[in-house]
């Protein structure tokens, strides 16, 4: 049994991470706040980077929009293949954050479903009338 510096609950050692740098050979704080700390850092830290980096992309956007056109144009066969690849290894996060938009945006949603369909709509009357 050790006790966790952080929770003060003595608790197992398979509740604590291995740790070669310590001499006990394993952490003195527990799994749980570990993983609590850890969960926090990242959210913390998360917001932080995700801030830096919207702003660097609101002062740069021009430049790396400008790049990125660049790149696709000088790499159609590169751009397209990437796309792909990303799209395939993210497509829970594709769907997910299609799902989350439209959680999100449930009202837009409707209103772009109704727009598209107008549209449709719009556009097979146009046709039809072309065509008689
Ligand atoms: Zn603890």
């Amino acid at each position: 049994m050790q006790k966790c510096c952080t929770c003060g609950v003595e608790k197992g050692l398979t509740s604590y991470h291995k740790d070669s740098s310590r001499t006990s050979g394993i952490s003195n704080r527990c799994k749980t706040c570990k993983k609590e700390s850890d969960s926090k850092y990242k959210v913390a830290h998360g917001d932080e980077k995700r801030a830096k980096d919207r702003k660097y992309y609101k002062e740069h956007a021009e430049s790396i929009r400008e790049k990125a056109r660049e790149w696709y144009v000088a790499n159609p066969e590169k751009a397209k293949e990437q796309r792909k690849t990303w799209h395939d290894n993210n497509k829970e996060r594709v769907d997910e954050n299609r799902q989350r938009w439209i959680d999100e945006n449930a009202e837009k949603y409707e209103e772009y479903q109704r727009n598209y369909q107008r549209n449709r709509y719009r556009e097979n009357m146009d046709y039809r009338i072309k065509t008689i």
